[in-house]
């Protein structure tokens, strides 16, 4: 019997798998104009405007709509981005009751900030509004999985120690959109889709600048008379929920077409911060499906293998561990242990597979997983054998009952929607080995906020992938949970400030006109620098140079390349082929800067002596740590361990006047001994003054 349709029918793996998107209303007409130096710009004024249809903006939307603003959502693309089109079999959001004793909300914190470089405020937020945000999910038709008593099942994930995580299966980020999305339509909330934001438009000075909207463009709108395409989005407050710069690596899990906000947000005076905390694992690139190794997909124990130019395999892990057991036993923790970690390359533990796997890149040879082969043993020691895992190993698969000899069967019986997900996309992991790699997958820094998700211009708000709210690390799921918390947050805040309202109806002719000075200052069909050129440079100095293995004197060289690159685009602008490209090549100007701020953290972060953290190991001849292989040690790979005082800390990088200046702040604390009172504290709920407006 076919243990697929035994254990689960079809019909049900296709509806996990196969998520339809709703049907989206067309857009409002745009019927007022703005005629600016010779461009015919159509204007759309709203309350809000949320920038980005993912998971976060879409949770932003319905909520502030619900609370009577006036919001409209624009967005490059309405199931594109992360939430979308990515996923992973643990895709997983925080429940509130762990290892079957409920939870607490202080130590959930802790376990979320443990990383260090985090708010300690922020960590709270996320945990005390996790349970809203998951029952408010479930209320909108989200299919989180419970037992028959009504308790949803939990499991544990990566940086989570007591099993906080759950999921409706691959797709549980897009179920989100999808949910999130029938609502937004219900509410009849605008979307404007195929508009891409390339300025935002801010007024005033100091203390006293605002957003006033966002200059964007709608490839399809160009005329004659708008020969850009241009738009007008006037606002009275601005939510940024972009996602994060997916398109800044070359080895990259993210969906294609990611860019992010943080361009944008530097050019706005915003402050980003923590843009050295990035995500990186194992997994398919995106030129295919992009998609994570984690979870099930290791913990079924494939063979992992490289073939050279000559098309020879290599079992290279066999160089790195010293028994069979041990080499297996790392394969199966890359389930949970998903990201790369520097002090789990020390004593032979699950980050050693991905420096492997690294390494075996840089020798040009490409690496596989095969689901129809045990591991190979290592070199002088036995087999492959169930019955010789570590225990921790042992215990999962058996309780899973993962017995079979094959990988593939293990796989299938744990979960068959992994290997339905790869056939959805025409890879069929039960006949082929999968080609993979290590790959960027997450930025945890973002723009600065506050615990209402403000950053530091009024008006202007960050949330989901685009807000820098994680640290150093973030268990999984983290992520999902804070689009939503904040996505939650940031609409009462607005609702609460009176923004939002009505659509702003002062004149911002002047402010459109300086936006419009400066995009058609770097679009240059006759510059000998292409976007395309651009894409390329960035992407290999950031994939070569900024990935999990860092040196002191590669950071600071690619730095300087990153700024000499922004120099050059500022002289000679950015050419395109076709103008249906234009925002494309405004898109990676952005990006060039974005990854020119990511290298200037990160060069300050180690020039002042910052450590291995998070997920990139900071090489260094110097260095207190040293990896082994059973080949012996591995001296090049000698890093620096994590300085514990930086776990206190946060990189912020803000623009001025065209140049980039870094500062470091410290954690925003949380006092775990303050305690609620009823009385006390109702007239500040009761008053709005918990929103901590300003008075005039
Ligand atoms: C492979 C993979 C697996 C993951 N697994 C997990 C997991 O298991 N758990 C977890 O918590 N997180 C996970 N993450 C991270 C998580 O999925 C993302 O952080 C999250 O989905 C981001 O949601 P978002 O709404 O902020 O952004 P997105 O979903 O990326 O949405 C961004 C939106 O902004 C739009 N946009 C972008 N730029 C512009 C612009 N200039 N103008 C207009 N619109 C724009 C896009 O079209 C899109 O609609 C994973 C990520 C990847 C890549």
């Amino acid at each position: 019997m076919d243990p697929v349709t035994d254990r689960i029918p079809q019909d049900i793996l296709d509806a996990l798998t196969d998520v339809e998107m709703p049907r989206l209303p067309p857009a409002p007409d745009l019927t007022e104009q703005m005629q600016l130096e010779g461009h015919d710009i159509p204007l759309h004024r709203a309350g809000c405007i949320i920038v980005g249809s993912g998971a976060a903006g879409l949770r932003a939307a319905v909520e502030l709509n619900r609370r009577g603003g006036d919001v409209t959502v624009i967005t490059q693309s309405a199931w594109g981005g992360t939430s979308a089109c990515s996923g992973s079999d643990k895709q997983t959001l925080h429940t509130a009751n762990t290892s079957d004793r409920g939870d607490d909300y202080k130590a959930m914190a802790r376990a979320i900030r443990a990383g260090g470089a985090m708010d300690e405020d922020t960590a709270y937020v996320e945990a005390v509004g996790s349970p809203r945000a998951m029952a408010s999910l479930q209320y909108l038709g989200l299919p989180l999985p419970q037992d028959a008593l009504g308790g949803t099942l939990r499991y544990q994930t990566d940086h989570d120690e007591v099993g906080r995580a759950t999921s409706c299966g691959p797709r549980t980020s897009r179920l989100m959109v999808k949910v999130l999305a029938q609502e937004a339509i219900r509410l009849g909330v605008p979307v404007f889709n195929h508009t891409v934001a390339i300025r935002i438009l801010t007024d005033g000075d100091g203390a006293a600048r605002r957003v006033v909207g966002l200059l964007a463009m709608q490839p399809k709108a160009q005329s004659e008379a708008n020969p850009l395409g241009l738009v007008v989005f006037q606002c009275g407050a601005l939510i940024l929920a972009a996602g994060g710069p997916g398109e800044l690596y070359r080895d990259s899990v993210f969906p294609n077409g990611c860019f992010g906000s943080l361009g944008m947000a530097l050019e706005a005076g915003l402050d980003l911060v923590n843009l050295t905390e990035s995500q990186f694992g194992i997994g398919t690139r995106r030129e295919g499906f992009p998609w994570n190794l984690s979870g099930t997909y290791v913990q079924a124990i494939p063979h992992i293998y490289s073939l050279d130019d000559e098309g020879r395999e290599h079992p290279f892990l066999g160089d790195y561990f010293r028994t069979t057991q041990e080499m297996a036993s790392n394969i199966f923790r890359k389930g949970y242990q998903w990201p790369f970690h520097a002090s789990r390359m020390l004593d032979f533990k699950s980050s050693l597979v991905d420096l492997a796997i690294f390494r075996e890149g840089q020798k040009g040879r490409r690496v596989f997983m095969d689901f129809n082969r045990n591991p190979l043993p290592v070199p002088g020691d036995q087999p492959f054998d169930l019955s010789r895992l570590d225990a921790d190993v042992s215990r999962y698969l058996g309780t899973a009952g993962a017995a079979q000899a094959q990988p593939i069967d293990r796989l299938r019986h744990m979960n068959p929607l992994a290997i339905e997900l790869y056939r959805r996309y025409k890879v069929d992991i039960a006949a082929d080995p999968l080609e993979f790699a290590v790959n960027n997958q997450h930025m945890n820094g973002g723009i600065a906020v506050d615990t209402w998700g403000r950053s530091n211009v009024s008006g202007i708000y960050a949330i989901g992938e685009a807000a820098g709210t994680h640290g150093a690390t973030r268990p999984g799921g983290a992520a999902l949970n804070a689009g939503q918390v904040f996505g939650t947050r940031v609409a009462e805040h607005v609702a609460a400030s009176g923004a939002a309202v009505a659509p702003p109806d002062a004149g911002i002719a002047p402010v459109v006109a300086k936006a419009l000075g400066t995009v058609t200052g770097l679009l240059n069909p006759d510059s000998p620098l292409s976007f395309r050129a651009v894409r390329e440079e960035v992407q290999a100095r950031m994939s070569d140079h900024a990935g999990i293995i860092c040196t002191p004197d590669q950071v600071a060289a690619a730095h300087r390349a990153a700024k000499a690159l922004c120099a050059r685009i500022g002289r000679e602008g950015l050419s395109y082929d076709r103008p249906g490209e234009i925002a494309r090549a405004l898109q990676w100007q952005q990006m060039a800067l974005a990854s020119q701020a990511v290298l200037a953290a990160l060069d300050h972060y180690i020039a002042k002596g910052g450590g291995s953290r998070g997920a990139r190991a900071i090489c260094d001849p110097a260095g207190d740590a040293l990896p082994r292989a059973r080949s012996g040690a591995l001296d090049a790979f000698r890093f620096r361990s994590e300085t514990p005082a930086d776990q206190g800390e946060q990189i912020t990088v803000r623009m001025t006047e065209g140049a980039l200046g870094i500062a470091t702040r410290r954690n925003r604390p949380f006092d775990e001994s303050a305690k609620a009172f009823f009385e006390r504290d109702w007239p500040a709920w009761l008053t709005g003054a918990i929103h901590d407006l300003p008075t005039n």
